[in-house]
C-alpha cells in the first residue's frame, strides 16, 4: 500500500519524537515508522540524571511522555520495518515489507544499537544471562554475581543501577583508567558492591542453558582467569556496554557517512535535499538525549522550510 505525507521520521527514539512534535505542532502531515516500540535506546536506561527538568525520570517514563506529545499533535507512529530508500526523486520513497511512504522530506533518527563483544558465547546466551539493558533485566539477577564490560558512562552507570539488586558488580575494563566522566567515577570507585578488573577482556562466556562462567584475559600478562556462578547461584550475569554502532546500513552508497555515522551541517541536512538525520545516528561529538531532542527540533523546523518552498 503507498502512503503519502509531509514528513517521514525513521526511529521513534528522542530524536524521532522531538522531530515528530515539532513537524506535527507546525501542522505537517507526520508519519513515524519504527520496527519495535517508541522509545529507541533510552528505554533501556534506569536513570536519566541529565536529561534537564528530568531528574527522577527512567528512560520508559520519559519516552512515553514524548511519544504522547507528539501523538497529541496529530503524528502517527507506525511499527513497520523499512527495508529500503529510493531518494532520487522530488518525492523521498521509504520502503518496507508490504507498504511504501512517499513524503516530501524525511527524516533519519534511527540511532545507535549496542556494540557486541563479538566472543564465542555471547549471542548463545543473550537472554540467557548476558543482556545489554539493566533496567530490563537487573531484578533476574537479585542477589547474584554480575560482570559489567566496559569503561564509558554507559558501564559504570549501568553497573552502579545493578549493584541495586546484585550481590556483587565486577566491572571488566579493557585498560586500568574509565573513560566514563569524572564525577560517575568517582561514586562508582567508592561503591562497596563494585570490584574493578583492570586490563581485562572476554575471552568467553560458557555455560549449559544459562551463563555459568566467564572466562577473562588479563591484556597484560595474558593470564586467563575462569569466574564460575557460585554453585547456589548457578548462574551469573554479563552486561556489555562497550559503546554503540550507528544503524546507517540502508543508506550506505545513498547519503555520505563518515565512519557508518551520517554527516549533516547544523541543519541537520544530509547531502540529499529534502533527507535529514538526527540523533544518534549522525557525526557529533555528544550522543544523549538532550542533543538527540535538539537535533529532532532542527531538522522538523528546516524540513518545514524545505517542503513550503518546494512544493
Ligand atoms: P563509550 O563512551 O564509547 O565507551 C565504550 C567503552 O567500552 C570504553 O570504555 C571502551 O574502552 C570499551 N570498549 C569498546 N570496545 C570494546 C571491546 N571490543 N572490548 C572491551 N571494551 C570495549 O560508550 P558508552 O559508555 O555507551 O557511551 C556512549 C555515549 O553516550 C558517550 O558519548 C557517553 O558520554 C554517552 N553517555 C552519557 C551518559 C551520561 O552522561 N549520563 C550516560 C551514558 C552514555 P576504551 O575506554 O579503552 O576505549
Amino acid at each position: 500500500m503507498i502512503r503519502e505525507c509531509d514528513v517521514l521520521i525513521i526511529g521513534a527514539g528522542p530524536a524521532g519524537c522531538s522531530a515528530a512534535i515539532y513537524a506535527a505542532r507546525g501542522k505537517l502531515d507526520t508519519i513515524v515508522l519504527d520496527k519495535g516500540n517508541p522509545g529507541g535506546q533510552i528505554v533501556i536506561t534506569a536513570e536519566v540524571a541529565n536529561y534537564p527538568g528530568c531528574p527522577d525520570d527512567t528512560g520508559p517514563d520519559l519516552m512515553k511522555r514524548m511519544v504522547k506529545q507528539a501523538e497529541d499533535f496529530g503524528a502517527k507512529f507506525i511499527c513497520d520495518e523499512v527495508i529500503g530508500v529510493d531518494f532520487s526523486g522530488k518525492i523521498k520513497i521509504v520502503k518496507t515489507p508490504e507498504n511504501e511512504y512517499h513524503a516530501k522530506a524525511v527524516i533519519i533518527a534511527t540511532g545507535a544499537n549496542p556494540r557486541k563483544l563479538g566472543c564465542p558465547g555471547e549471542l548463545e546466551f543473550t537472554g540467557k544471562g548476558v543482556s545489554y539493558c539493566a533496567t530490563c533485566d537487573a531484578d533476574f539477577f537479585r542477589d547474584l554475581e554480575v560482570f559489567v564490560i566496559g569503561g564509558g558512562d554507559t558501564a559504570v552507570e549501568e553497573g552502579m543501577y545493578l549493584t541495586k539488586f546484585a550481590r556483587k558488580v565486577y566491572l571488566v575494563h579493557r585498560r586500568d583508567e574509565l573513560r566514563a566522566a569524572k564525577s560517575i567515577q568517582e561514586k562508582a570507585l567508592k561503591n562497596e558492591k563494585m570490584e574493578f578488573i583492570w586490563n581485562t577482556v572476554v575471552e568467553e562466556i560458557k555455560g549449559d542453558g544459562v551463563v555459568q562462567s566467564i572466562v577473562l584475559r588479563n591484556v597484560k600478562t595474558g593470564e586467563i582467569t575462569e569466574y564460575h556462578a557460585d554453585e547456589d547461584d548457578g548462574i551469573i550475569g554479563v552486561f556489555p556496554f562497550i559503546g554503540v554502532i550507528p544503524n546507517s546500513k540502508l543508506f550506505e552508497g545513498i547519503i555520505n557517512m563518515e565512519d557508518g555515522y551520517i554527516k549533516t551541517n547544523d541543519k541537520m541536512e544530509t547531502n540529499i535535499p529534502g533527507v535529514y538525520a538526527a540523533g544518534d545516528v549522525r557525526v557529533k561529538t555528544l550522543r544523549q538525549v538532550v542533543t538527540a531532542t535538539s537535533d529532532g527540533a532542527i531538522a522538523s523546523f528546516e524540513a518545514e522550510k524545505y517542503i513550503s518552498d518546494n512544493f
